[in-house]
C-alpha cells in the first residue's frame, strides 16, 4: 500500500484542488493551514472549526505527521536534546533541540538522509548518501520540536541547518520548507534567527544570497589552505578556498550580513600556529566571524581533540590578527551529538520486524 500524501509536503495548488473537488468552500483552506502550522497540533480532531466530515476526510486522504522517536539522549535539562527520527521509509535522520542558558530553544535540522560530502570528520557521511528529504520531512522536524516545546510551555525561537546532510545539495526542499517556518502564518521564526551551515559550494551560496529575506550564512572552512582542506574535506577539489571566500563576499555584499566561518580544531591537522596565521591572513579585512570548534571525537576515526591550551593559543593568534571568534564547545559531545554519531550508534535504519 502506497503511504497517504504528507500534508506537510504538499503544493498549495494541490491542496485548493482537493478542496475544490470537495466541494468545500475557500476559506477552509486557509482554517486548516493555519493549524498545519500551530505548535501542539499533530492530529485532525484538534482542528475544532474543521467540520467533522471534512476532518474525516482529510484523515482518509493524508497523514499529518510521519516520522516517530525512534530514541532520545539527553533531557530538557540537558543544553542539547537529541532525537533519533524515523522517517515513513525507515531511514533514520538526526534533530537536536539546543536549549541555551537564557531559556532559548533552537532546532538543529537534518536536510538529507546521509550525506555525499564524505568530510574525513564526520559520521553524517561515512555510510554515503541515501536520500533528500522533501520538504514536508524538513519541515515536520520543525513542528516536532515546536510541538514538543509547546507542551512545556516554551517555544522555538531559533534554528541551524547543521544536521545531517548538505543544504546546498538539497536547496529547493529545504527553502520550500523554511518559507513555512519564517513566515508569520507558519511558524514565525524570522530569516534571521536561522543559520544555513554549508561545506562551501559557491552556487548554492550565491543563490542564498539572492533571496529577499536572507537567512544567516555559516560555511564550515576548517582549513586555512587548500591543501590541507582537499586532504579532510573532499568536496574542496575543484573549488577551492578561493572561490568560496569569494562567493561569501559577495553573499556579505549583497545581504550586509556577516559570514560565520565554522573551524574543527583537530590536533595535528589544522591546529598549528603557522595554521592559525595563514587562516588570519586568509580572513583579514573581510566581516568574518570564525566559530572555533574542538573537534568532537568519532569513535571510528583516529583524529583527536587538540589540548585547551593549544586551542587557546590558536583563538589568540587569531584574536591578535583583528579576527572576531568564537570559541565554542560543542554542547552536544556527551550525547553523540556532532552530525551522524547518534544515527551510527543506534543502527541507520529501523530494525527489520519479523
Ligand atoms: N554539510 C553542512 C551542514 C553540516 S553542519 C556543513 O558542512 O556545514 C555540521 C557542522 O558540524 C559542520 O561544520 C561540520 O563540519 C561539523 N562537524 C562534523 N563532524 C564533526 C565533529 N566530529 N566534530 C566537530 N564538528 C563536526
Amino acid at each position: 500500500m502506497t503511504p497517504k500524501p504528507s500534508l506537510l509536503s504538499l503544493p498549495i495548488t494541490e491542496l485548493n484542488s482537493w478542496f475544490a473537488a470537495q466541494k468545500q468552500p475557500k476559506f477552509r483552506v486557509n482554517q486548516l493551514l493555519k493549524w498545519l502550522y500551530s505548535p501542539g497540533i499533530s492530529e485532525f480532531d484538534q482542528m475544532t472549526n474543521l467540520p467533522k466530515s471534512l476532518r474525516e476526510a482529510l484523515k482518509n486522504s493524508f497523514t499529518l505527521r510521519t516520522m516517530k522517536v525512534a530514541a532520545v539522549l539527553g533531557s530538557e535539562e540537558s543544553p542539547a536534546e537529541k532525537f533519533l527520527l524515523e522517517l515513513e521509509d525507515g531511514n533514520r535522520i538526526e534533530a537536536v533541540i539546543l536549549h541555551n542558558a537564557q531559556g532559548q530553544h533552537s532546532l538543529c535540522a537534518s536536510t538529507q538522509v546521509g550525506c555525499a560530502m564524505k568530510c574525513a570528520f564526520c559520521a553524517s557521511g561515512m555510510d554515503g548518501m541515501v536520500r533528500n528529504l522533501t520538504s514536508g520531512e524538513i519541515l515536520e522536524q520543525f513542528l516536532f520540536a515546536a510541538d514538543l516545546l509547546a507542551k512545556r510551555g516554551q517555544r522555538l525561537s531559533h534554528a541551524v541547518i547543521m544536521g545531517m546532510g548538505e543544504p546546498t545539495a538539497n536547496l529547493d526542499s529545504l527553502l520550500s520548507a523554511l518559507a513555512i517556518v519564517s513566515s508569520e502564518g507558519g511558524l514565525g521564526i524570522g530569516a534571521r534567527k536561522i543559520t544555513i551551515s554549508t561545506v562551501g559550494i559557491p552556487a548554492g551560496i550565491l543563490r542564498l544570497a539572492e533571496l529577499d529575506h536572507p537567512y544567516h550564512l555559516a560555511i564550515s572552512l576548517h582549513a586555512p589552505n587548500d591543501s590541507i582542506r582537499t586532504r579532510i574535506m573532499p568536496s574542496n577539489r575543484g573549488i577551492g578556498m578561493e572561490a568560496i571566500l569569494r562567493a561569501a563576499d559577495s553573499y556579505f555584499e549583497k545581504t550586509g550580513r556577516r559570514v560565520t566561518y565554522e573551524y574543527i580544531l583537530i590536533a595535528g591537522v589544522n591546529d598549528s600556529i603557522e595554521n592559525a596565521r595563514e587562516l588570519a591572513g586568509k580572513l583579514r579585512g573581510r566581516n568574518a566571524l570564525v566559530n572555533l570548534i574542538p573537534f568532537n571525537p568519532v569513535k571510528e576515526l583516529a583524529f583527536r581533540t587538540p589540548s585547551a591550551s593549544q586551542i587557546q593559543q590558536f583563538a589568540r593568534i587569531l584574536e591578535s590578527n583583528g579576527i572576531q571568534i568564537a570559541l565554542r564547545h560543542r554542547k552536544g559531545e556527551k550525547i553523540d551529538a556532532a552530525c551522524g554519531q547518534l544515527r551510527r550508534s543506534r543502527g541507520i535504519n529501523a530494525p527489520t520486524e519479523n
